[in-house]
């Protein structure tokens, strides 16, 4: 089967390889579709500094091959499986930080979602990390749950209440996403960005839009936002700009939510003194739980969050390259492998 796969040095490469074989506890899935996600293409370049060299976890398929001690799944079931998971024991998991389990990091699919067949490991499967997909909803947009759930996660966290006025910095990928659960959930919403095509999307579907390469951005938030700034700003790029920006753009006793992954070693010139005179909040949002897959594929599938107009792009595995390219130009939005 063909599978991307990253060689040291050489970023990732498109190989033949065998099709992984699966143990007893284990399942063997058919990619339909895998999201390129910002932290894929980190690893790809060498940037990455939280995990091993795995790529592709956006997925969804269909089973293909279920392990003799699989009783739940079978063979022709459409579903979203969730690369990491945690275990329900330990410290971090009682405490309210799953995604901080030391399990959390611990298993991958092998090869990863950028191949046509991948093995997800028993750990996962045991821990029942695979979710079965409705017919209503295609297996490229349910791709999204992941992504869809570290949002879901992030306003959470944040502690999102209604009527806030929300600031989304950075309308990539995990910033469009975060426009239409916003939309959803009825918080008015204003996106910042320096792109053109992002600040376009974001009209396309009725966000109001601050042009981040001109004129005051902090200003120009607080005029949309009854004149004080935004109760909550997400940094959905690791952009140090932006963050310090988002900060300037919080109204007093407002949230910043860290969400973009900062490339390891930034630091960023704040006066602190600031934050606590203004009683400004920084909170960070880290991946997802298996409440917020829940949450998010249920989202999709009741048309609750709309992700169709996300997806702006579809490659087969032999363009990769293409894929990669069209999604650091930023032009697209979610840009799909499709093998
Ligand atoms: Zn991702
Ligand atoms: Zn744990």
């Amino acid at each position: 089967m063909k599978a991307a796969l990253i060689e040291n040095g050489r970023g990732a490469v498109l190989r033949e390889v065998e099709r992984p074989k699966i143990g007893k506890g284990e399942v063997l899935i058919r990619t339909v579709a895998c999201g390129l996600c910002g932290t894929d293409v980190e690893r790809i370049r060498g940037g990455y500094v939280a995990g091993r060299s795995v790529i592709g976890h956006e997925v969804a398929g269909i089973v293909e091959e279920v392990g003799e001690e699989v009783r739940w799944l079978r063979r022709g079931d459409r579903v979203v499986p969730h690369h990491h998971t945690n275990c329900g024991e330990c410290y971090y998991c009682v405490n309210g930080s799953p995604t901080m389990c030391p399990d959390y990091r611990r298993y991958h699919f092998d090869p990863g979602g950028f191949a046509e067949y991948f093995r997800v490991p028993e750990f996962i499967v045991k821990r029942g990390a695979i979710y079965k997909v409705s017919d209503s909803l295609s297996l490229e947009e349910a791709s999204l749950t992941e992504p869809l759930a570290c949002c879901l996660r992030a306003l959470r966290r944040s502690g999102l209440r209604e009527g806030w006025t929300v600031a989304v910095f950075g309308i990539g990928p995990m910033g469009a996403l975060f426009l239409e659960l916003l939309k959803s959930l009825d918080n008015e919403t204003v996106a910042v960005d320096v792109k053109p095509p992002r600040l376009k999307f974001a009209e396309s579907i009725g966000v109001r839009t601050v042009d981040a390469s001109r004129g005051n951005v902090p200003e120009d938030v607080r005029s949309l936002s009854g004149g004080r700034g935004a109760d909550l700003s997400i940094v959905a790029t690791g952009n140090s700009v932006a963050i310090l920006s988002a900060i300037k753009s919080t109204r007093n006793g407002g949230t910043v939510c860290l969400f973009g992954l900062p490339p390891k070693g930034t630091k960023v010139d704040q006066d602190f003194s600031e934050l606590l005179v203004r009683e400004v909040s920084l909170v960070s949002s880290n991946a997802a739980s298996e409440d917020d897959m829940v949450e998010a594929l249920r989202l999709l599938e009741e048309r609750r969050v709309d992700a169709s107009k996300v997806i702006t792009h579809r490659f087969p595995l032999e363009r990769f390259e293409e894929a990669l390219e069209i999604f650091e130009s930023g032009e697209g939005m979610k840009v799909l492998i499709t093998p």
